[in-house]
């Protein structure tokens, strides 16, 4: 690993200070879960090194600091009350010891596991080395992307990211240009041809809380996940969806697939199909997956997407 200056940092602001303006000369540490590795493979090489675990916590009411753990969103009263699926998806990401150490916003920040991006002898889109290696036919892509994308066919790979979407929940950023509140679904934006980053946040901004506001909908909410293992993996598939019936009738749903897309997914036919009319788990499950283009090596995610969100609506539903 290339030596490299660690800086601790009391607040989100003074971190963000200390990395704006630097590049990929200067990155953020919170529990170090992903980064260590990235740092000891040189794929990343920073001069700098801010570690953001002694930052305030900076969380109010009705907010999950950006330096909560996975194991403490899990356990939180609150969040099993009145966001079921953000609890669900923090129990169900990695294992005891990750979930003890990785926070909320590494969580939501984290790189792609993708081996070819995560393999400096392969072009990656993302590193900016040159095309994606894993979409030609015949490449070992069978973890990778089955909707449509652009210059990457990474799979998303954060639990987070799909149950705070379906949960509406919004992210509170820190910046010196100026703080910002985005819905977190903008916080993937790939805009119109790709992004190279996981995240649209501006070089050196931190997101210091995340916002939660209970809702009939969020409240019935759920996350279900496939991996190949049980013992600790990442989803092959995951579907996070919160659901507001009144009297049988669908008011408002939303079903966010990860391990799908370089982003999270978001099911909008399927959403649309349910809006205003009758719960129908098949048609949904159906509609969900009529947009995918699965890639040489990974059909096998369509089923399995289309019984994720099978299961989800019938829990729901129940
Ligand atoms: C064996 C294993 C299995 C795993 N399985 C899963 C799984 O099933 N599901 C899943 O979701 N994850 C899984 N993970 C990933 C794990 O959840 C993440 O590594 C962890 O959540 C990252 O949190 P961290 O605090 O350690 O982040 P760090 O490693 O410290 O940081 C990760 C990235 O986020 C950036 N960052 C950190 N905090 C902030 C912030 N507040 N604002 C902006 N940027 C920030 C850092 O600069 C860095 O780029 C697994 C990891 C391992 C090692």
């Amino acid at each position: 690993m290339k030596a490299f200056a660690y800086l601790t940092a009391d607040d989100f602001e003074a971190a963000s200070k200390a990395l704006a303006g630097k590049g990929p000369r200067a990155v953020a540490k919170a529990g170090g879960t992903d980064l260590l590795t990235l740092l000891k493979s040189r794929l990343l090489e920073p001069d700098e090194v801010v570690n953001l675990s002694r930052a305030k916590r900076g969380a109010g009411k009705g907010e999950l600091s950006a330096l909560a753990t996975l194991a403490e969103v899990a356990a939180d009263a609150w969040v099993k009350e009145n966001f079921p699926a953000v609890a669900k998806a923090a129990l169900e990401a990695a294992t005891p010891q990750v979930r003890n150490a990785g926070t909320v916003g590494g969580n939501l920040c984290q790189h792609t596991r993708c081996w070819y991006f995560r393999d400096a002898s392969y072009t990656c889109f993302k590193r900016g080395t040159g095309d994606c290696s894993a979409a030609p036919d015949g490449a070992e892509n069978r973890y990778h992307a089955i909707f449509p994308h652009k210059r990457c066919v990474s799979a998303h790979p954060s639990n987070l990211a799909p149950a705070l979407i379906a949960v509406g929940a919004k992210v509170a950023c820190v910046h010196p240009d100026g703080d910002r509140t985005l819905d977190a679904e903008i916080l993937y934006d790939e805009g119109p041809s790709g992004r190279r980053s996981d995240t649209i946040l501006r070089e050196g901004e931190l997101i210091r809380a995340v916002l939660l506001e209970p809702s009939p909908l969020a409240k019935r909410s759920t996350y279900v996940e496939l991996r190949e293992r049980q013992s600790f993996d990442f989803a092959l598939a995951s579907v996070a969806a919160a659901l507001d019936l009144d009297g049988g009738i669908v008011k408002d749903v939303r079903i966010v697939c990860g391990g799908v897309a370089p982003v999270p997914y978001r099911a909008t036919a399927a959403e649309n199909l349910l809006r205003g009319r009758k719960l129908d788990v098949e048609a949904a499950a159906r509609a969900a997956v009529a947009g995918a283009t699965p890639l040489s090596g990974n059909g096998y995610k369509v089923p399995i997407l289309g019984e994720l969100v099978r299961r989800a609506l019938t829990e729901l539903s129940s």
